[in-house]
Protein backbone atom coordinates (compact mmCIF):
# COMPACT_ATOMS: atom_id res chain seq x y z
CA UNK A 1 0.00 0.00 0.00
CA UNK A 2 1.41 3.07 -1.27
CA UNK A 3 0.46 6.57 0.56
CA UNK A 4 0.11 9.60 -1.85
CA UNK A 5 1.93 12.75 0.01
CA UNK A 6 0.37 15.53 -1.60
CA UNK A 7 3.41 17.85 -3.25
CA UNK A 8 3.80 21.30 -2.21
CA UNK A 9 2.48 23.51 -4.86
CA UNK A 10 5.53 25.70 -5.82
CA UNK A 11 4.65 26.60 -9.22
CA UNK A 12 3.38 30.35 -9.96
CA UNK A 13 -0.26 30.92 -11.00
CA UNK A 14 0.94 32.45 -14.20
CA UNK A 15 3.91 35.07 -15.31
CA UNK A 16 3.23 38.58 -15.78
CA UNK A 17 5.04 38.51 -19.37
CA UNK A 18 2.86 36.12 -20.16
CA UNK A 19 -0.38 38.05 -19.93
CA UNK A 20 -2.04 40.01 -22.39
CA UNK A 21 -1.50 44.18 -21.99
CA UNK A 22 -4.98 44.33 -20.53
CA UNK A 23 -4.11 41.93 -18.06
CA UNK A 24 -0.97 43.60 -16.63
CA UNK A 25 -2.45 47.02 -16.63
CA UNK A 26 -5.64 45.24 -14.22
CA UNK A 27 -3.29 43.62 -12.51
CA UNK A 28 -0.83 46.63 -11.95
CA UNK A 29 -4.11 48.61 -10.94
CA UNK A 30 -5.57 46.58 -8.55
CA UNK A 31 -2.30 45.29 -6.70
CA UNK A 32 -1.50 49.23 -6.45
CA UNK A 33 -5.03 49.24 -5.14
CA UNK A 34 -4.39 46.95 -2.55
CA UNK A 35 -0.73 48.38 -1.77
CA UNK A 36 -2.75 51.86 -1.08
CA UNK A 37 -5.83 50.23 0.57
CA UNK A 38 -6.53 51.25 4.37
CA UNK A 39 -9.21 49.28 5.19
CA UNK A 40 -9.34 45.77 5.31
CA UNK A 41 -12.32 45.41 2.63
CA UNK A 42 -10.93 47.59 -0.03
CA UNK A 43 -7.64 45.65 0.33
CA UNK A 44 -10.17 42.13 -0.44
CA UNK A 45 -11.89 44.23 -3.17
CA UNK A 46 -8.39 44.90 -4.68
CA UNK A 47 -6.68 41.14 -4.05
CA UNK A 48 -10.17 39.82 -6.01
CA UNK A 49 -9.86 42.21 -8.56
CA UNK A 50 -5.58 41.69 -9.08
CA UNK A 51 -6.99 37.54 -9.47
CA UNK A 52 -9.48 38.06 -11.75
CA UNK A 53 -6.82 39.94 -14.01
CA UNK A 54 -4.59 37.02 -14.19
CA UNK A 55 -8.03 34.96 -14.69
CA UNK A 56 -7.94 33.32 -10.66
CA UNK A 57 -10.70 33.67 -8.81
CA UNK A 58 -9.09 33.81 -5.03
CA UNK A 59 -11.03 32.32 -2.09
CA UNK A 60 -11.80 34.65 0.44
CA UNK A 61 -8.46 35.68 2.30
CA UNK A 62 -6.41 34.48 -0.41
CA UNK A 63 -3.75 36.85 -1.81
CA UNK A 64 -1.27 36.43 -4.59
CA UNK A 65 1.71 38.76 -5.40
CA UNK A 66 4.28 39.10 -8.05
CA UNK A 67 7.58 37.64 -7.16
CA UNK A 68 9.73 40.72 -6.05
CA UNK A 69 12.63 38.88 -5.97
CA UNK A 70 15.87 41.59 -6.48
CA UNK A 71 18.38 39.37 -8.08
CA UNK A 72 16.77 38.51 -11.72
CA UNK A 73 13.80 39.43 -13.32
CA UNK A 74 11.51 37.03 -12.19
CA UNK A 75 7.64 37.51 -13.38
CA UNK A 76 6.08 34.97 -11.42
CA UNK A 77 2.25 36.10 -9.95
CA UNK A 78 1.76 32.89 -6.91
CA UNK A 79 -0.69 32.38 -3.70
CA UNK A 80 0.84 34.10 -0.81
CA UNK A 81 0.34 30.82 0.33
CA UNK A 82 2.68 28.76 -1.43
CA UNK A 83 5.40 26.40 -0.14
CA UNK A 84 8.82 28.15 0.31
CA UNK A 85 8.40 31.70 -0.20
CA UNK A 86 10.70 33.95 1.30
CA UNK A 87 9.39 37.30 3.06
CA UNK A 88 11.10 40.19 2.07
CA UNK A 89 9.11 42.93 3.30
CA UNK A 90 6.46 43.17 5.23
CA UNK A 91 4.28 46.86 5.36
CA UNK A 92 2.05 47.74 8.53
CA UNK A 93 -0.61 47.33 6.18
CA UNK A 94 -0.59 46.33 2.52
CA UNK A 95 0.91 43.94 0.40
CA UNK A 96 3.61 41.71 1.49
CA UNK A 97 6.73 41.53 -1.05
CA UNK A 98 7.71 38.07 -1.29
CA UNK A 99 10.33 36.31 -3.01
CA UNK A 100 8.63 33.52 -5.21
CA UNK A 101 9.44 29.42 -4.53
CA UNK A 102 11.92 29.27 -7.35
CA UNK A 103 14.10 32.67 -6.35
CA UNK A 104 13.60 31.17 -2.84
CA UNK A 105 15.31 27.92 -3.57
CA UNK A 106 18.12 29.06 -6.16
CA UNK A 107 18.86 32.32 -4.55
CA UNK A 108 17.21 33.32 -1.20
CA UNK A 109 17.80 36.64 0.12
CA UNK A 110 17.78 37.49 3.65
CA UNK A 111 14.64 39.26 5.09
CA UNK A 112 15.73 42.72 6.44
CA UNK A 113 14.68 43.37 9.95
ZN1 LIG B 1 10.83 34.69 -8.42
ZN1 LIG C 1 15.01 35.65 -8.49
Amino acid sequence: MTTVTAAPTTEPLTHYRQLTDLAQHAFDTAITQAHNACDADTYNAAMHNAGLAIGVVLAPGAEIAPCACIDCYCDAIFDTATDGLIVIETTDYGVQRFQCADCADGHPVTPED
